[in-house]
């Protein structure tokens, strides 16, 4: 059913196809979700050729050299340009770095120097929080572009992608990229923020190798956020392959995202399980819109409950309710499940070229199904490393006689579906990694700025459960001498504070502050986090 193809992303700029189709029959790429603008596949090759050839002559980026002095800050909202600017960067050899439109200007700064960013691209909602973190960084005004989303978007002092469009068309054409054989594989085209399966957010980085497949084009919705792997390789790669229109939305609100479905007649979902709990919560309103339309529904990124499932599919019984799984570090897709092989609760099966194992605790492969273990992967879409972090990346992967294998960290079991293939089905999270609403938030990240606030004298981050997000942030923390005099509640809300002026959202302690008198920890001074989670799911279940 499935073919794998090898590319680099030359092929979409080709003046006569666009994927898989001729150029004159594909459909309009990227339409506005919010507007209805949208440029013909035709215009869209033609403007990706002017971006790269005016980014081109004002970063000075040629096609020698190392594409590391290459790389691209892409830190904005969704887009109609979005996916079209990053092909035009990668047809100048270079390396796209997406950020988090959450990130606070610090966390920008941060990524901005750890992937040594070149130039920044963002958009006006962002470019306040950009400015700040560009100037950090050392990135020149003259080096910050942005991303229009409406006609106002001219007046900011700064250098917008019309601009560059302008510049681009009287410019010479590009010299013809020139890949040897086998240079797809190896050739980084994203750097992808992930934080692994312990520690500190790493850049992952991610080559041109991508599985493609043969099934038809669609209407998509381009709602989750690009800036994400899981978003990134569908909308930039598997969509524009596969002739799909993508129907850009900037982000996530019920009723916008009702209406681009009605409006759209969108056919094909690609969402995270708290948009699908927030459908189920909001039945009525939904059930004033046509969402007739609609006949595949994927999530990803964090476990669908069966309740939500069940109640979906007494609402919507003409979906396919589908599950992938998948990881930053395996761009992305792993296992998906298919409309002729249903398995209730399983993330589904491998996709074509993956492959997969289960090793217990010692390390041996678990060959019986329904006995957990860690599930390994193996695929030529597989991360090639973490940037400048070789302890990292030797703790991730596992070599033996048929090669690498990536630790996904996570807890899974094989199961048959009635049809006699294998599913998969994660049950747990090994690694520390919390995931709210999809995105990730790492412990350790937020350990070590909780121990910057002069209350806390130790701490340890877990995830606990949350209706709405899945999972979300909860401290544990020992007070420090210095809270003394405190109450309780008032030490918990400035700690609480600490986070919200320094962090994303998505990574404030939305489960709140427990106090402890010690943190519990092994005789190497390793946080054991399993007690921890443990006495959440006692103190949630006497609730
Ligand atoms: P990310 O790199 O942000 O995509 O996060 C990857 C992690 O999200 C995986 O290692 C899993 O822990 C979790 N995840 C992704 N998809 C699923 C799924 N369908 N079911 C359960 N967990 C998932």
């Amino acid at each position: 059913m499935g073919s794998s193809t090898r590319y680099g992303i030359a092929e979409f700029m080709s003046n006569d196809e666009y994927g898989r189709y001729p150029i004159s029959k594909a459909r309009n790429p990227f339409v506005c979700g919010l507007t209805g603008t949208s440029y013909t596949a035709l215009d869209v090759v033609q403007r990706e050729n002017y971006l790269a050839r005016a980014i081109g002559k004002r970063l000075g980026f040629t096609n020698e050299g190392s594409e590391w002095d290459r790389v691209v800050a892409l830190f904005s909202l969704n887009t109609i340009d979005y996916i079209p600017l990053t092909h035009a960067i990668h047809r100048l050899s270079g390396i796209v770095s997406p950020v988090n439109p959450a990130a606070s200007a610090l966390e920008l700064e941060q990524q901005l120097r750890s992937s040594s960013s070149a130039a920044l691209f963002t958009c006006v909602p962002l470019l306040q929080v950009a400015l700040k973190a560009a100037k950090a960084a050392g990135i020149p005004r003259e080096r910050i572009f942005i991303l229009p989303m409406d006609k106002d978007d001219h007046n900011h002092q700064v250098v917008t992608i019309h601009d560059l469009l302008k510049e681009g068309e009287s410019l010479p054409e590009l010299k013809p990229l020139k890949w040897i054989k086998g240079q797809g594989e190896r050739q980084v085209a994203y750097l992808c923020f992930s934080s692994g399966t312990s520690g500190l957010p790493l850049a992952a980085f991610e080559s041109y190798y991508r599985q493609q497949h043969n099934i038809d084009s669609q209407v998509l919705l381009g709602l989750l956020p690009f800036s994400h792997a899981y978003g990134l390789v569908i909308m930039a790669h598997v969509a524009p392959y596969r002739g799909d229109e993508v129907i850009v939305l900037p982000g996530f609100r019920l009723q916008t995202f009702l209406t681009a479905i009605q409006r759209f007649k969108i056919e094909q979902l690609n969402i995270v399980p708290p948009i699908l709990v927030q459908m189920v919560a909001n039945h009525q309103k939904c059930s004033e819109f046509d969402l007739s339309s609609v006949r595949f529904v994927y999530t990803g990124g964090a476990p669908l409950g069966s309740e939500t499932i069940d109640s979906l599919s007494a609402l919507y019984p003409h979906w396919h309710l589908g599950q992938v799984y998948g990881m930053t570090e395996t761009a992305v897709v792993i296992t998906s499940t298919s409309e002729s092989d249903i398995l209730h609760g399983s993330s589904g099966s491998l996709l074509p070229s993956m492959k997969a194992k289960i090793i217990d605790i010692k390390g041996n492969e678990v060959i019986t199904p329904e006995t957990p273990g860690e599930l390994l992967v193996q695929g030529p879409s597989v991360t090639l490393g973490y940037l400048n972090n070789e302890k990292a990346t030797g703790e991730t992967f596992i070599w033996d006689n048929s090669g690498r294998w990536i630790r996904t960290g996570d807890e899974a079991i094989v199961r048959k579906s009635p049809n006699g293939h294998e599913h998969f089905v994660i049950i747990d999270r090994i690694k520390e990694l919390i995931k709210v609403k999809g995105m990730q938030v790492a412990p350790a990240e937020l350990e070590a700025h909780l121990l910057t606030h002069p209350f806390v004298s130790d701490c340890a981050v877990i995830q606990t459960h949350h209706k709405r997000s899945g999972e979300v942030p909860k401290a544990f923390v020992v007070r420090s001498k210095e809270s003394s005099g405190r109450s309780e509640t008032e030490t918990a809300r400035l700690i609480c504070e600490h986070v919200e002026k320094h962090k994303s959202k998505y990574k404030w302690l939305a489960g709140g502050v427990e106090f402890l008198d010690v943190i519990p920890k092994n005789p190497t001074g390793k946080i054991l986090r399993r007690h921890l989670r443990e006495k959440e799911r006692l103190r949630i279940k006497a609730d």
